[in-house]
C-alpha cells in the first residue's frame, strides 16, 4: 500500500521517435526498503548517506561505501538513444534511479558528460546516440575575447537546467538515504581548454606570452563551474565535483598545473567551503607527480584513476581527504567478476585503514559494462570492507 501511494507515473514523449512511454517515480521505495532489510541482516547498520558522510568526514563507517560513475551505463540501459537521455533531466534521473534499484550503491554520481558547462557557455555540442556528448569548435579564437563572456544562470542555461531538474528528482526520491554527488563538470582547466580549444590553450601555456589573459580565461571558467555547483547543491546534491583531467600530468606538466590549474581549483574549493559545500576533484590518469598539490587543493574528495600509485596517494591523503576510486574502467568493461573482486580486495587492503575511502571505478564507466561486473564491485565492498 505504501508503495502504491508513493509512486506516480509520468508520461513522456521521446522527441526522436515520437513514442510515448511511462516513467514511474517512487517505485524504488519497496526495493530500497527490502535492500535496507537485507543489509541490516548482513550487519551493516548505516544507510548509504551515513556511510558516505562518515567516509568523507574521515570517520569510521560500518563498511567501505561504494559509488558508481555510471551515467553512460545507466543511460544505455534504458534502451533509449543516449542523446535523448542526456538532454532530458527527467529521463536522466530515471536512468540513474533504475541503476540504483539494481545495484543499490551508496553514492550516485550525476552528470551528462564533459560538455555540459561548455554548452551552457554557448558552445555547439553534438549529442551522440551511443556515447556522451562532445563539444564542437572553440567558443573564442583569441584570449582577448574572454572579457565578453558572461556567467550564465544555470537555472536557465541548457543543459545545466536539465541536470538541476534531475538533481531535484533524485533528491526527492533518494536524498534522505543515498548520497547524491551532482557534478559541476567541467573544472576550470577543462572548461578553459574547451572554450579556447585544446591545442590553442596548450600553445598559450607553452609560450607563456599572455599569462594574465590565460588566468582571466581560467578565472571565468571557475566562476561558471562555481555558480553551477552552488545551484546543484540548492537542488539537493549532497556534494559536487569537477573534472580536471587536462590539468593532470598525462596532459600537462606539474609546473604548469601548479601555475595555472591549481590556484583555480584551490580557490573554488575555498569558495564552496564558505558555503558549506563539499567538492570532489577528479583528475584522470596517473597523478603520482602531483599528489601533494592534488591533496593541497583542500577538496574533501579526490577521485583517483587506477593508474595512480595507490600507496603514494594514500600516504599523501591519510587523515586529510577522502579518496574515491580507483578500479580500472577497462577491467570493469572487459574483465571477469572474479578479476574485479581481486582488484577491489587489493585496493581495500591499501585504502580502507583510517577510513577516507569510497570504492568505485577510477573514471566514468563505459556504456556497456556487464551488470555482473558492477555487482562484483558492490559485493567486494560488503565482503572485504567491514570496519
Ligand atoms: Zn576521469
Amino acid at each position: 500500500m505504501v508503495v502504491l501511494c508513493a509512486s506516480y507515473l509520468l508520461l513522456l514523449e521521446c522527441s526522436r521517435t515520437g513514442n510515448y512511454f511511462f516513467y514511474e517515480y517512487g517505485a524504488g521505495l519497496a526495493i530500497r526498503l527490502e535492500k535496507d532489510r537485507m543489509l541490516a541482516k548482513k550487519g551493516f547498520p548505516m544507510n548509504s548517506l551515513e556511510r558516505i558522510g562518515a567516509a568523507i568526514h574521515l570517520q569510521i563507517p560500518d563498511r567501505v561505501p561504494v559509488d558508481l560513475h555510471n551515467f553512460q551505463t545507466a543511460a544505455f540501459a534504458t534502451g533509449l538513444p543516449m542523446s535523448e537521455v542526456f538532454r532530458n533531466g527527467a529521463l536522466l534521473a530515471e536512468a540513474m534511479l533504475q541503476a540504483w534499484r539494481e545495484f543499490g550503491h551508496d553514492m550516485i554520481l550525476l552528470e551528462n558528460g564533459t560538455a555540459c558547462n561548455a554548452q551552457a557557455c554557448g558552445m555547439e555540442v553534438i549529442y551522440q546516440k551511443d556515447s556522451a556528448p562532445v563539444a564542437e569548435k572553440p567558443l573564442i579564437s583569441s584570449l582577448v575575447e574572454v572579457v565578453g563572456l558572461e556567467v550564465r544562470d544555470p537555472y536557465k542555461a541548457f543543459p545545466m537546467c536539465e541536470i538541476l531538474k534531475a538533481t531535484r528528482i533524485l533528491s526527492k526520491e533518494l536524498g534522505d538515504r543515498v548520497w547524491i554527488c551532482a557534478r559541476a563538470d567541467q573544472g576550470p582547466m577543462d572548461l578553459a581548454a574547451q572554450l579556447r580549444g585544446m591545442d590553442a590553450l596548450m600553445m598559450d601555456i607553452a609560450t607563456g606570452e599572455e599569462e594574465e589573459a590565460i588566468h582571466a580565461l581560467l578565472d571565468y571558467a571557475r566562476r561558471v563551474a562555481t555558480r553551477y555547483a552552488l545551484a546543484l547543491i540548492e537542488c539537493g546534491g549532497h556534494s559536487t565535483s569537477i573534472g580536471e583531467p587536462i590539468g593532470g600530468p598525462d596532459l600537462m606538466s606539474p609546473r604548469h598545473y601548479r601555475q595555472y590549474a591549481w590556484p583555480q581549483e584551490k580557490r573554488m574549493v575555498d569558495e564552496l567551503k564558505q558555503h558549506g559545500v563539499i567538492l570532489h576533484n577528479h583528475i584522470c590518469g596517473k597523478t603520482d607527480r602531483i599528489v601533494e598539490e592534488f591533496v593541497a587543493t583542500g577538496a574533501q574528495v579526490l577521485e583517483i584513476d587506477h593508474k595512480t600509485d595507490p600507496h603514494k596517494i594514500k600516504d599523501a591523503a591519510r587523515n586529510r581527504t577522502c579518496l574515491l576510486g580507483a578500479i580500472d574502467t577497462g577491467l570493469m568493461a572487459f574483465g571477469k567478476p572474479d578479476e574485479i573482486d581481486a582488484a577491489c580486495k587489493n585496493l581495500i587492503e591499501i585504502w580502507k585503514p583510517d577510513s577516507g575511502f569510497i570504492l568505485g571505478p577510477g573514471c566514468a564507466l563505459a556504456p556497456q559494462v556487464p551488470a555482473a561486473n558492477i555487482h562484483a564491485l558492490i559485493e567486494a565492498a560488503e565482503r572485504y570492507g567491514r570496519y
